[in-house]
Order: structure tokens, then sequence, then C-alpha cells
């Protein structure tokens, strides 16, 4: 397996040189398999590092409403699974192949289920664009993707679960990235009869709470996610072009479901 890795991507790679720098993250580097392998050893490292909320009430509540983002999306021929991470950060963030992690400070600052439906479907955006292994590969280099994904590498592995378990994120995507996982995310709302404004008024809490009072809860999204006002203009944008139709803003369940986060013990640390 080791000697037959190289030839295999060596037509890759040469593509990725003749096409230039610019289309390289077009590439699909990795092949879906590999994503999804690769994905499943990430998971299963960050299960260690993360402490996660169980109740199956909640847990239900959020696979339910990612299931039905994921459903509509450009890639909803791989599983998705969603877990909530017991943080007071307000985040969420993906890794390869289809494993998403939702933090409680989330569930608990969003206003309306269209808000936390907008941040699952932005990351949701991140998995359909393959943005994690398209980063990955240009941050490591293809061989040592390729050999975590055939398992070869768990060194690797582990110290880049510790560090997504840290940071919330895999790495930094780039604007680009972050635009294109906003559209995808928009469209998926749309397509599951959810206003995909929350996405918007989600940005637009962000930078009302910069600099407040609990604005330390929000470090990791801003380092991974900057410039918000922006995105939420572009949010907007998008979102004028689309066809009006009957959208659902909220829901009683997801304030059901919001109270009972936040009546659990605080996370440890908080
Ligand atoms: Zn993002």
């Amino acid at each position: 397996m080791r000697g037959t890795l190289p030839f295999r991507l060596a037509p890759l790679v040469a593509a990725a040189g003749l096409a230039g720098c610019a289309t390289v993250s077009q590439i699909n580097i990795v092949s879906q398999e590999q994503e999804l392998q690769m994905g499943a050893q990430f998971a299963a490292e960050l299960e260690k590092d993360l402490r996660f909320i169980k109740d199956p009430e909640v847990v239900g509540y959020i696979d339910n409403l990612g299931q039905s983002l994921a459903r509509v999306s450009q890639r909803s021929d791989i599983p998705y699974t969603f877990h909530v991470v017991d943080t007071d950060e307000v985040n969420a963030f993906a890794v390869p192949g289809g494993y998403l992690y939702v933090n409680r400070g989330l569930i608990e600052a969003a206003e309306s289920e269209s808000e936390l439906a907008g941040v699952l479907g932005h990351e949701i955006g991140h998995v359909v664009g393959r943005h994690s292994a398209r980063q990955l590969s240009q941050q490591m280099g293809i061989a040592a993707l390729a050999s975590i994904a055939l398992g070869e590498n768990p060194g690797m592995v582990a110290q880049l679960g510790a560090q997504i378990a840290a940071t919330g994120a895999i790495t930094h995507y780039s604007r680009e990235m972050e635009s294109e996982a906003d559209r995808y995310g928009v469209q998926e709302l749309y397509d599951a009869g959810i206003d995909p404004d929350g996405l918007a008024t989600f940005f637009d809490k962000l930078v009302e709470m910069r600099g407040g009072a609990g604005s330390g809860k929000l470090e990791q999204f801003f380092s991974t996610h900057p410039d918000p006002g922006a995105r939420a203009a572009e949010v907007r944008a998008m979102i004028a072009r689309l066809p009006a139709t009957s959208l659902r803003g909220d829901s009683q369940r997801f304030h059901t479901i919001q109270a009972k986060v936040k009546a659990m013990p605080r996370p440890p640390g908080s």
C-alpha cells in the first residue's frame, strides 16, 4: 500500500502544477474514501479531548436540524454526524468527512432556530466544499494526508486532533472558502424551508458582542471567521436574489431545547 500510493497520486500533483496555484484548491486532492477515513480518525481522536452533551433530546434535535440541511445540500451522498460539545465557546466546526461539532455556547447564544441553522448550514457548507481536506493538503502536502487516510500516521492524527479540540478549527479557511460556505449554507436553509436571514442576524450579533461582556466566548469564532459585518451584507445580497417563498424563522422546539441546555450544569472552567 505504502509503495503504490505516490504513484497513484502523481497525476494529481502534476495536474496541480500545470494548472497553477490559483486553481490548486479546486482540485479534489484526496479521494472521497480517503477523506471519510481521515475524518473518522480525527473524530475518534477529538472524542478523547472534548466533553460532549449526550442528552438524547438535545442531540436528537441538533441531529434532526442538521440532517434536514445536509439532505438538501450539494453533498448529500455522505453520512453526517452531529455532536454537541459541552463548552461555552460560541462556535461550531467541521472536520473532513461530515463530522460536525456544535458547541453548547452557540445553542445558548442563538436567538432563533434560523440563527442556529444558519451557522450549521455554513459548517455543512465547509464539508460540501471539502474545505478542510483542501486546506490541509495545501498545508501538509498530499503525501502526509494520504498516509493519514491510510492509517499510517497515527502520531500526526493525534497532534491534529488535539489542535482541533483546542482551537475548534482544523485550520483557518480562506476568505473565499468562508464566502463559499456562506453561499452553500444560505441555499441549504432556503431549500430546507428555513429562513436564511438567521445567518446574517447572527453575524450582526457577533459584531455587537465583540468587545463587550462575554466576548471572550467568541474568540475562537472570530479567529476563524473574520469580518462578520461584511459577510452579513454578502449573505443579505444572496438572500435578496432568491425567489420569495414562505420560510420558517423559528420554532418552539428550538426554545425548549435551548432552555434545557441553559439549565444544565455549567461546563468545567466556565
Ligand atoms: Zn467558516
